[in-house]
């Protein structure tokens, strides 16, 4: 596996070429995207570079949970961009709600009740594609299934919400 994860051309997001414990090249080699061929590719692989981030774990930096503001920041947008052509109800409540919660954590970015603002932004932004995905008949989109490619297992992650 590379230790530099590069921009994926299919969601646009950083993962890692290969899952973890499983060869590169048995599922295509290193262009091989995990949400190839799924609805709203870059929206899962939005909202799962943030839940699989380094800001939720213990051990977390200031620089960390700042990157994760301004990537969870541009995730409502890019999520907004896409609902503004759909009319889903529920995506819209849930779009508030989520931008409701990123704004209500303040500047103090340390403060672990922001972080918990910014974790209930995240899971709200989740809702959003749910209600997508639903409009169209499909499952709701489970992170974890996609876990691998995120090198998330070493330290455990906040277990809060
Ligand atoms: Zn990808």
């Amino acid at each position: 596996m590379p230790t530099h994860p590069t921009i994926c051309p299919v969601c646009g997001a950083e993962h890692s070429s290969a899952p973890s414990g499983r060869e590169a090249s048995a599922s295509g080699g290193e262009r091989t995207c995990p949400y190839g061929g799924l609805a709203y590719p870059e929206l899962r692989a939005g909202h799962d570079q943030l839940y699989f981030g380094r800001w939720r774990r213990m051990d977390a930096t200031r620089i960390d949970i700042r990157q994760a503001r301004l990537r969870l920041e541009r995730h409502l947008r890019a999520i907004a961009g896409v609902i503004q052509t759909e009319d889903i109800p529920a995506a819209r409540r849930d779009l508030e709600k989520a931008f409701e919660a990123f704004y209500t954590a303040g500047p103090g970015e340390e403060d672990r009740e922001d972080l918990l603002f910014l974790d209930q932004s995240l899971s709200y932004a989740h809702r959003v594609i749910g209600d997508l995905l639903h409009e169209k008949g499909l499952p709701p989109h489970a992170p974890e299934d996609f876990a691998g490619w995120y090198d998330a297992g070493e330290i455990p992650f906040r277990e809060d919400w």
